[in-house]
């Protein structure tokens, strides 16, 4: 048994071995290719430019004439006395 032991961790630490060999072989690779790619940086700026749009067409609010607590960002009634809800200005 002792001896089987000894042959299998052997092999295990063999194997280790030539994974290491080939994860530090492999590593220069993706290693200067990455800084490459990251020295780049693309223009932030299209994504900049449909910002200012989305909060314009979502501040819409909708709320009672009655109630102006009730807000809503959706048209609908009012939960309390069931009128329809106007656009807030
Ligand atoms: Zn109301």
């Amino acid at each position: 048994m002792i001896r089987t032991l000894l042959l299998v961790s052997c092999l295990i630490s063999l194997v280790l071995l030539g994974i290491l060999v080939a994860g530090c072989a492999s590593q220069p690779g993706p290693a200067v290719s990455g800084p490459g790619q990251a020295a780049a940086p693309a223009a932030p700026e299209p994504a900049a430019a449909p910002a200012p749009d989305a909060p314009a067409s979502a501040a819409v609010i909708y709320t009672c004439p009655m109630h102006p607590e009730i807000e809503q960002s959706t048209p609908g009634s009012c939960p309390k006395c069931g009128m329809d809800l106007e656009e807030k200005k």
